[in-house]
Parts: C-alpha cells; sequence; structure tokens
C-alpha cells in the first residue's frame, strides 16, 4: 500500500479545510488536503477553489476523489487510511496531526466520540466542530476562523516557536464561541488576563485594549498616508509602543532571536503619527508601556509603564503565551 508522511492532514475541501490549509501553507506549512468529491463541492462558495488554488501554490498537496476511511492516533501521530474512490485504491498516511474538516455529518467526531474541539492530535474544524444554523448565515465565517485559529497555532508548534501547550488554547478559545457573541473576550493561557478584570463581553464601539479582547482599530499616518493599527496585524506577533517604547523594541529584538520568533515592533514617532492623539488611551498603555498583539490581532498582554528589565519581562511573557519550557532552546533559523 502506498504510504505518505505529512505534518498535516486535512480531511474536506470545504470552506473549513480549504481556508486552514491555506493559512498552514501560508506559514509555510505544506498540508495534505483529501476530499472525497471531485472537485471543492457541488456548490463552491467563492473562497474554495481561490483559497485551494492559492494553498497550492503555496505547497499544499490536494488530492480529490479521496475519503479518508479510518484513522488510529498514538503520542506521536495519526495513521489514516485512505481510498482513492475511482479505483478503490488504498492508501496510507502518517501525518503530526490531522484536522477533521468533515462537515456537519462529521464520521471523524463520531469515532472520536468527544464534544470537545480536539481529541490528541485531532482537530475540528467549521461544521464539523459545531452545528450553525443555516439561517444563521455564520457558518462560512466560523469556518474560516477556526482555520485561522488552528493555523497559526500549529504552524506555530511545527516550526518549534511555540510549545505543544498553546494548542490547548484552540478548544479553550474557539468553543465558547457563539455566532452571537462575537466580541467575547479570549480566555486561555494563550492570553494574560488580570485576574482583577472579570470583563466577559466589551462594546465592540468602545473597545479597551484589554487582553482577550480584538485590537482597536486607531487611525494613524505613516509616511503622510492614513493607516490603521489593524494593518500591523494577522501574521506575526507585534509590539505597539507609544512616542517612549524605544526600550521595548531593543527588548523585543532581543527576545525575538532568543526564541527564533519575528516579534513586529510597531511605535509612534516621525514615521508614524497619531494625529487625534488616540493609541495610547485606546490600549490602555500609558506613553511607556506596550501592548502585545498576537498574530490572530488579539491583544495578548499589555502593560502601561516600562519596567526596569523590559527584555526579561517579555520573555516571561512570551514563553508563558508561547507554551515554551524555558530550558529548551530553539533551533536556529526556525523564524520566518
Ligand atoms: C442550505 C445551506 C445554506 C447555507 N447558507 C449559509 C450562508 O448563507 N452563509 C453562511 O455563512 N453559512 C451558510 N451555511 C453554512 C455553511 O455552508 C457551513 O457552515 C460552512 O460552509 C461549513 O464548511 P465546512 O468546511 O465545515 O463543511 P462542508 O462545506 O460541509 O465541507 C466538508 C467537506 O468534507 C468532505 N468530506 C466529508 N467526509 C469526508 C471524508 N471522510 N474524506 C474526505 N472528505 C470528506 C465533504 O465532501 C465536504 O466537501 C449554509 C448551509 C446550508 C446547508
Amino acid at each position: 500500500m502506498d504510504s505518505t508522511r505529512t505534518q498535516v492532514l486535512v480531511a474536506g475541501a470545504g470552506l473549513a479545510g480549504t481556508a486552514t490549509s491555506m493559512f498552514l501553507a501560508d506559514r509555510g506549512i505544506e498540508p495534505l488536503v483529501v476530499e472525497r468529491n471531485p472537485e471543492t463541492s457541488l456548490r463552491p462558495k467563492a473562497l474554495e477553489p481561490i483559497g485551494l488554488d492559492r494553498a497550492r501554490e503555496l505547497g499544499a498537496h490536494v488530492r480529490f476523489d479521496t475519503e479518508l476511511v479510518s484513522f488510529e492516533q498514538d503520542t506521536l501521530g495519526v495513521t489514516a487510511r485512505l481510498v482513492h474512490r475511482p479505483t478503490g485504491t488504498l492508501s496510507q498516511v502518517r501525518a503530526d496531526y490531522m484536522i477533521a474538516a468533515d462537515g456537519h455529518r462529521s464520521p471523524i467526531r463520531e469515532r472520536l466520540g468527544v464534544d470537545t474541539f480536539r481529541s490528541g492530535r485531532v482537530f475540528l474544524a467549521g461544521d464539523a466542530a459545531r452545528v450553525t444554523p443555516p439561517t444563521g448565515e455564520l457558518g462560512d465565517s466560523t469556518a474560516i476562523a477556526d482555520g485561522f485559529d488552528l493555523a497559526w497555532k500549529l504552524a506555530a508548534v511545527l516550526r518549534n516557536q511555540a510549545g505543544p501547550g498553546l494548542l490547548d488554547s484552540y478548544d479553550a478559545e474557539r468553543r465558547p464561541v457563539a455566532p452571537e457573541l462575537r466580541n467575547l473576550r479570549l480566555r486561555s493561557a494563550a492570553v494574560l488576563i488580570d485576574d482583577e478584570d472579570p470583563a466577559l463581553t466589551e462594546d465592540p464601539h468602545r473597545p479597551s485594549g484589554r487582553p482577550g479582547f480584538r485590537a482597536p482599530h486607531v487611525p494613524l499616518r505613516q509616511g503622510g498616508k492614513p493607516v490603521s493599527t489593524v494593518d500591523f496585524f494577522g501574521r506575526d506577533w507585534v509590539l505597539l509602543t507609544g512616542t517612549e517604547g524605544g526600550v521595548w523594541h531593543e527588548a523585543a529584538k532581543h527576545v525575538a532571536d532568543r526564541l527564533g520568533i519575528v516579534v513586529r515592533t510597531v511605535g509612534l514617532g516621525p514615521g508614524l503619527t497619531d494625529p487625534d492623539d488616540r493609541l495610547v488611551s485606546a490600549y490602555g498603555i500609558g506613553h511607556g508601556g506596550a501592548s502585545l498583539v498576537r498574530p490572530d490581532g488579539v491583544v495578548a498582554w499589555r502593560t502601561d509603564f516600562e519596567v526596569a528589565d523590559a527584555a526579561g519581562t517579555l520573555q516571561t511573557v512570551l514563553t508563558r503565551l508561547l507554551a515554551r519550557v524555558p530550558s529548551v532552546a530553539v533551533p536556529a533559523g526556525t523564524a520566518r
């Protein structure tokens, strides 16, 4: 029997599988996507063919007419058996992780028999994870959001930038996200929330910059052109400061090198101005503080003052957020 090795096996090329594959490939992970139908779906949504083409361009492998018929997992990975439907040919895949994006009747979820979004090395995404009523018209965006969340976390773990504990935050953060509660605060080990700050939701028109909520939009000007703070988010960790954040920028460079990750620094200065003088108050960081924003645009941590050991503080913060064991060294060249 033909046997293949992959880092991530994605079962299903609906919106969840397509989005996850595209976001993974964009982060340098080349998943294998299997879809039992001969094409994306009978009624493909706009993103599916486009997203799958993009995922392929970035290195994803796609097999149509191929059904996942069984799987088992152990502590090191997942072994799945596939059948090529037109010929009946069987093949086997060994993967570090598997994503069940196989829709609302998900046989994978049935086989796992769990009511969480994760069982060991298998993650549920999109309709396989929860059924969203068609009338609510939120299933598509939920499937894409699952894919983005899984992709940045899996890529960080597979690139040795984060410990496997980061993956626990997928269930913690995605399961409570009922579609009508999109302003719900994220609570997991991948955000550092002050225990004395119990807010669960906030008015999206009055964002506070508190950890667990989406980083606020603040209009800025860069090189004379209008930009938004949110333009800086979506790929890497971002450390955002006011005009007196120099010490944090030096600390971020130092810590990023030590941890083998990318931390982009964005600070007010001659090249980036804040005409309405809103950034510092919107992010609650004071002039000498800093806000650390995750790759998905969620505030992970903030301080409203300068500290004596900025590098030490930032390293402790990122080590916790990334579920890194402090003594584990990062292989050179893993940052992207
Ligand atoms: C009638 C209807 C109307 C809807 N209208 C809207 C709307 O207007 N707006 C909105 O946001 N949402 C809408 N939704 C919901 C939305 O379509 C879904 O929530 C979303 O597309 C889920 O995508 P998915 O990738 O999780 O699942 P699916 O799109 O179901 O994809 C699952 C894929 O997995 C494949 N698969 C299954 N088992 C296997 C296997 N063993 N091996 C290989 N492949 C497998 C399937 O062939 C399929 O391609 C609607 C749903 C329905 C039913």
